[in-house]
């Protein structure tokens, strides 16, 4: 799955969202949530964003892998 990371925060600029073909990219209150189970990793959305907030789940810098977690819980909190 890809994984959007901190640049996100505050910036929701939701470009990848008009990209997702599965529409599988959720908005939360201060950051946009791709879904583990439905992304089908076509990559489309990484190069979109505006602030490179996104990554292939093994391809996140370090400094932001808590965002892997924080990205599946969002969901399972649904
Ligand atoms: Fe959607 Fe493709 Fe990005 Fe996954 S990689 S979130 S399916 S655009």
């Amino acid at each position: 799955t890809y994984v959007i990371a901190a640049p996100c925060i505050d910036v929701l600029d939701r470009g990848c969202v008009e990209e997702c073909p599965v529409d599988c990219i959720y908005e939360g209150a201060r950051s946009l949530y791709i879904h583990p189970d439905e992304c089908i990793d076509c990559g489309a959305c990484e190069p979109v964003c505006p602030v490179e907030a996104i990554s292939y789940e093994s391809d996140v810098p370090a400094r932001w892998e808590d965002f892997i977690d924080d990205n599946a819980r969002f969901f399972h909190r649904r």
